[in-house]
């Protein structure tokens, strides 16, 4: 029983096996340009991360709101 991925990087057919050490990439390279690009995607966008300090603290307040709520029988 073989299976084959692709790879998300360069589209190359990738065995799924144990000794598949790079899978789902065809090789070292294709990974570490996948994650590369993950990285610099996320360095790129500093405001979603701001946003979501701040939404945070605005959790905060809402999941202590809703605790009050649930704890009150109906
Ligand atoms: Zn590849």
């Amino acid at each position: 029983m073989s299976m084959t991925v692709e790879c998300p990087n360069c589209g190359a057919l990738v065995n799924w096996t144990p000794e598949s050490a790079w899978k789902p990439f065809c090789s070292e390279r294709c990974k570490m340009i996948d994650l590369g690009a993950w990285f610099s995607e996320e360095r790129a966008i500093p405001d979603p991360k701001q946003r979501t300090d701040e939404q945070w603290e605005d959790e905060d307040t809402l999941s202590a709101f809703n605790q009050d709520v649930e704890e009150e029988p109906q």
